[in-house]
């Protein structure tokens, strides 16, 4: 069996259009524009990247974007002091602390100010309660676009097997969770699992959200299973860096039936989701209906 390809930067520019044209609709039947901020402290590289890719992906959709760059030694006071007056401005919609924050500033602390119907990377203790009890809530980005590609390739997920493999706060639990609000029969394996490889065989749907190069090969896939690859990471290979994922994606595409791929699969779906939970805030905020296959 040589496995679909779940093609996700495609559905990923599926989905900026939708949040597209919602925003035109709301700028043009209600005057209202759908406003994010980004809130970075420090320089790591790696997140100054994110800020700008997130910045520009939401200009392109139409809304407005905010960014509030913070030196590196921003006392918890002065970030907090910035966060409550973006909880209370309300051309903003939604905030976003970039995360991982320096060591001497407290990450729940800070993700707790953010006020809830605002938290659009779905963090917020409240937000993670809601979900789990199946209440409408702010979705984790990551987890809420490995959802829409499952649905979008199978329709319903009703009794299907799903194993999740990693146990974070920020993809494996909320993509646990989701999975069994769309009555899927949940497994959630780790570090401490015993016996991966015949966990994994038993499902329908995998969602590997680990952080292990390639360590999921395809003598662990069930026949004709749907491959949900969530890891990023830099490996050298023949001398060059590469982009892989946590499956080793050559030998579980002769085995799943569908497969995301390492780049272009979650990567690209995790922004486009970050613009659809800024649109839901916005149209939550305003007592508007909220945009149909945006949210989980
Ligand atoms: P974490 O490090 O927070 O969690 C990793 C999980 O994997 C833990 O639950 C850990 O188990 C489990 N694990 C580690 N080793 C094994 C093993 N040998 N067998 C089974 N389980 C194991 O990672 P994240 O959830 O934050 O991220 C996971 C991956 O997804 C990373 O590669 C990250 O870069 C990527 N990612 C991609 C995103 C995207 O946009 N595409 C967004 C977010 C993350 P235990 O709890 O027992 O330690």
């Amino acid at each position: 069996m040589t496995a679909k390809l779940i093609d996700g930067k495609a559905f990923a520019a599926t989905v900026r259009e939708k949040v597209a044209s919602h925003v035109t609709r709301l700028k043009e039947d209600h005057g209202i524009t759908p406003g994010l901020a980004v809130v970075l402290v420090g320089e790591d590289p790696a997140s100054q990247v994110y800020v700008r890719s997130k910045g520009k992906q939401t200009t392109e959709a139409g809304m407005n974007s905010y960014e509030h760059k913070m030196d590196a030694d921003t006392t918890e006071a002065d970030l907090l002091a910035v966060i409550d007056a973006l909880n209370t401005d309300p051309a903003v919609h939604g905030i976003l602390v970039q995360l991982p924050l320096p060591g001497h500033l407290n990450e729940d602390l800070i993700i707790n100010s953010i006020a809830p119907e605002k938290d659009v990377d779905g963090f917020h203790i409240s937000n993670v309660g809601l979900l789990g009890t199946g209440q409408k809530s702010m979705v984790p980005c990551t987890p809420l676009g490995c959802l829409m590609m499952l649905r979008d390739h199978h329709g319903s997920l009703s009794g299907m097997n799903a194993v999740v493999i990693g146990r974070s706060n920020i993809v494996g639990k909320p993509m646990a969770q989701l999975l069994l609000g769309d009555s899927c029969t949940v497994t959630i394996a780790h570090s401490r699992t015993k016996d991966l490889p015949g966990v994994v065989k038993q499902a329908d749907i995998v969602v590997a959200a680990v952080g292990r190069p390639e360590m999921v090969p395809g003598d662990w896939i069930k026949e004709g299973a749907t491959v949900i690859d969530v890891g990023i990471n830099r490996i050298e290979r023949d001398g060059k860096n590469k982009l892989v994922g946590d499956v080793d994606f050559e030998s579980a595409a002769k085995v799943a039936g569908a497969i995301t791929p390492v780049p272009g699969g979650v990567g690209p779906m995790t922004i486009a989701c970050l613009l659809a939970n800024t649109v839901t805030a916005c149209c939550r905020a305003n007592g508007l209906a909220e945009p149909e296959g945006l949210t989980a």
